[in-house]
């Protein structure tokens, strides 16, 4: 797994983004916060952490303490949000509100001050390789303005089914962090495959 972080921090990457599930929240299971410490010193990336872990609030500092630049926590995964949020903020690193697909733009309105990022689920969140949800694109529209309506400096992923051309939709939508797994490490050139999606699949002006 090191091997591979390296390899796309060669190629390109921004950030690394580690999908944590819990098997119960999202019917998968993935990493704890041991692997994620044992990455830490491997790379210089940022590390973006997506936990989709019901109920979230326990494993806050664990992962905060492994090494996590931004840690992600969904809207759907328990009634007090806000009171999450202000955990990961407690530790210093960046909060980010992950929404599935079925949640509407307005169930973020009321913890939008306390976010760093948004990350809008374009599949429906347990596995990797499904199809973008281009009915999703109505939301990220929707959530760009109401971001840019608090005045901060709030940045807006897409995670699930990016390729380059759902990729040029989402930031024609107003995304601005593409989060790619499949069509990264799907393909044989890995710094190909990151412009790729930077261009929208066009050539990069010489
Ligand atoms: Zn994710």
């Amino acid at each position: 797994m090191a091997d591979e972080v390296a390899a796309v921090e060669k190629a390109g990457a921004d950030w690394l983004h580690l999908d944590v599930m819990d098997g119960h929240f999202v019917p998968n299971l993935s990493m704890g916060p041991q692997l994620v410490k044992a990455l830490r010193p491997r790379s210089k990336l940022p590390f973006d952490v997506h936990l989709m872990v019901a109920p979230v609030d326990s494993y806050i500092e664990a992962f905060a303490k492994a090494g996590a630049d931004h840690i992600h926590i969904h809207v759907e995964a328990g009634p007090h949000t806000h009171r999450s949020l202000q955990h990961v903020r407690d530790h210093g690193v960046k909060a980010g509100v992950a929404i599935c697909p079925a949640t509407p733009p307005e169930a973020l309105g009321e913890v939008l001050d306390l976010v760093d990022v948004i990350l809008v689920m374009t599949v429906n969140p347990g596995f990797g390789g499904q199809k973008f949800l281009s009915s999703q694109l109505p939301k990220i529209r929707t959530l760009r303005k109401m971001a840019d309506a608090t005045g901060r400096d709030i940045r807006i992923g897409v995670d699930g089914g990016i390729t380059p051309e759902t990729a040029a939709l989402a930031t024609q939508a107003g995304a601005d962090v593409l989060i790619a797994g499949t069509s990264v490490y799907g393909q044989a050139d890995y710094a190909h495959a990151i412009d790729a999606l930077r261009t929208g699949g066009a050539p990069r002006p010489a």
